[in-house]
């Protein structure tokens, strides 16, 4: 079995998702896959916008959240074929978004945004996109991640329950058989309160992570949009190139400081349980990309890759 995470570059537009979809099917002709997708690209931003011009009372807010609406309506016209299913899925997905219409109308009413609320609003992507995924691909079935990934407020912010997660996501997966799992990635819930909480901006991967890690999964795939983990971030330096292979710790550290292409709780659970990952592109399935393991490979350069990290002060106190 493998675990198969696929981010926001991948899920948004007609052209990538169909991608997914084929990336998909393949992969499940030989294993059982478990499918983690985060919201159509830009759509978290986009949630997040929304809900502050809503508090500051700034009418736009209405016309942002009908972007909204359409993205995920083009999205489903476009590729769900089968009207049956088109229809039911338009029906479930527009009483998410009829509910996440109520929750800015309140916001714009009380001018006030708690944590709790913007942690709600957020989880709307990755519970939308899900379900647009599930229904794109034929005999897929869909977990809710807020079942099994918990969190837990600890030191002013919310961390991941592991002890609960684990036996959760035991109790979840172990008895199933399917040939396509497709959990929402991100989201999680509290484990006391059972509020929606998250596991940070580019929390997917740790999503996908610690799925892989438990149920100790062959492989971790992140499927993104570049060619795989390059010397450099390829939007700042353009003749980067693919790194073919990192070790869990030459990885863990250009992610620690600023290669966004995994999000840097990911690398753990999987190097615990000595799990490879391989980073490979939507738009290119059939390149190498890289692969992560426990390995280092000396290739005779003194330098793997660069990473930066923008708007950062540095300040050295003595
Ligand atoms: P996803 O939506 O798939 O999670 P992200 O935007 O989080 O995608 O991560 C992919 C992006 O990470 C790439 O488009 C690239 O611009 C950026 N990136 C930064 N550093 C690197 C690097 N060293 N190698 C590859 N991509 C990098
Ligand atoms: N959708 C979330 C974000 O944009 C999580 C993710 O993409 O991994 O941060
Ligand atoms: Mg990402």
């Amino acid at each position: 079995m493998k675990v198969m995470k696929f981010g926001g570059t991948s899920v948004g537009s007609v052209n990538s998702i169909l991608n997914l979809k084929s990336i998909v099917e393949k992969a499940a002709e030989n294993e059982n896959v478990i499918v983690v997708v985060s919201a159509l690209g830009g759509i978290t931003d986009k949630l997040i916008k929304t809900s502050q011009l809503a508090v500051n009372g700034d009418k736009a807010f209405n016309k942002e959240f009908q972007e909204i609406v359409a993205r995920h309506h083009d999205l489903i016209n476009a590729t769900i074929t089968c009207d049956k299913r088109r229809s039911a899925l338009l029906e479930e997905v527009d009483m998410l978004l009829n509910e996440l219409d109520n929750i800015y109308q309140g916001l714009a009413l009380i001018n006030n945004m708690t944590p709790k609320s913007e942690a709600t609003i957020v989880s709307y992507g990755e519970r939308i996109s899900s379900r647009i995924v599930t229904a794109l691909i034929d005999g897929a079935v869909r977990f809710n991640a807020r079942n099994f990934i918990k969190t837990e407020f600890k030191h002013s912010k919310y961390i991941l329950a592991s002890d609960e997660t684990e036996k959760l996501i035991h109790a979840r997966f172990d008895s199933r058989d399917d040939r396509i799992i497709v959990v929402p990635g991100f989201i999680a819930q509290d484990k006391e309160s059972e509020e929606i909480t998250n596991l940070g901006r580019g929390g997917s991967d740790y999503t996908a992570a610690i799925i892989a890690a438990t149920l100790n999964a062959d492989c971790l795939e992140i499927w993104t949009d570049v060619d795989g983990f390059m010397t450099a971030d390829p939007r700042v330096i353009n003749n980067a190139y693919t790194i073919r292979h990192l070790s869990y710790v030459e990885a863990t550290e250009l992610c620690n400081f600023g290669a966004k292409v995994v999000y840097p709780p990911t690398i753990y659970p999987v190097f615990k349980a000595n799990i490879p990952i391989r980073i490979k592109n939507t738009f290119n399935p059939d390149g190498e990309g890289t692969v992560i393991d426990a390995h280092s490979e000396d290739e005779g350069r003194l330098i793997k890759g660069i990473s930066s990290i923008n708007d950062t002060d540095l300040l050295t106190v003595q």
